[in-house]
């Protein structure tokens, strides 16, 4: 995946950071994303613009919210995104234009944050997870249903048995529900009986954190996803003893699903 940043959206031809500011030619400042799908899906990208930017933000200066499309599917991806959100209660003042010309900003404008090693707010969040968990529980109130939240942000449990996930025998792999990331993959999960997802492992290391859980007499470790600290169920060590021995007990609430 590539990125870069510039202006779209206006009409003078070859404008200038300065012209932009100005706001006189309509451009809003962009950042085009060129990626290979079959590496990145488009709902991923969306996902991640989300996670990265307040669309509430309403604007009509260059730092207005928009998303430029370029195909109909993108469009209408897009637009079903942007119509989940308002239902679940967020405030968006989003636009969704079909993409027009790109200019590349000024050299100094590109990758910014690395050259710099700091930016404005936007960009920081862009560098990554610490962000994420240090964002309001009223971030994730609107962006979650509410039973989403309850259970990632405020530690709840799903009745077993209801969830989506748990007798899902599709393979894929599965990611956090608040933040997209990566967490199990289908090929770990196994048929525990107890009515939630159970994998023997997580896909790595890196994806998942864990806490010490003293809340019942049972030894029980709770775990959380490592990027926004989102609560995800519970790691128990009566897993499968021809594996890892491992159990990780987590809420279909908690996770999407990304058919292969
Ligand atoms: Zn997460």
């Amino acid at each position: 995946m590539e990125t870069e940043v510039g202006y779209s959206g206006g009409e003078s031809a070859d404008p200038t950071y300065s012209q932009v500011c100005s706001g006189k030619t309509g451009h809003t400042e962009v950042v085009k994303v060129s990626f290979d799908s079959s590496k990145v899906t488009y709902t991923e990208l969306l996902k991640l613009f989300w996670s990265l930017h307040n669309p509430g933000q309403k604007s009509e200066s260059q730092y207005k919210s928009v998303i430029f499309y370029s195909t109909p599917d993108q469009k209408e991806e897009a637009f079903t995104s942007i119509e989940e959100l308002k239902e679940a209660g967020v405030d968006i003042a989003t636009d969704l234009l079909p993409a027009k010309v790109f200019h590349k900003a000024e050299e100094y404008h590109q990758q910014y944050y690395e050259k710099s090693g700091h930016c404005s707010d936007s960009a920081q969040k862009k560098q990554g997870s610490d962000d994420l968990k240090s964002r309001p529980e009223e971030f994730w109130k609107k962006k979650l249903t509410s039973e989403q939240f309850r259970v990632l942000r405020q530690k709840g449990t799903e009745k077993a048995f209801t969830g989506k996930y748990w007798n899902n025998k599709e393979s894929g792999r599965y990611l956090c529900a608040a933040c997209g990331n990566e967490l199990f993959l289908s090929a770990n999960k196994f048929e525990s009986g107890t009515g939630w997802p159970s994998f023997d492992r997580p896909v790595n290391n890196e994806s998942i954190e864990y806490h010490e859980d003293g809340s019942w007499f049972t030894t029980r470790t709770e775990v959380t996803c490592r990027k926004c600290g989102s609560h995800l169920g519970h790691v128990f060590d009566d897993g499968p003893k021809n594996t890892t021995g491992k159990r990780y007990c987590i809420n279909s609430v908690s996770l999407d699903f990304e058919k292969e």
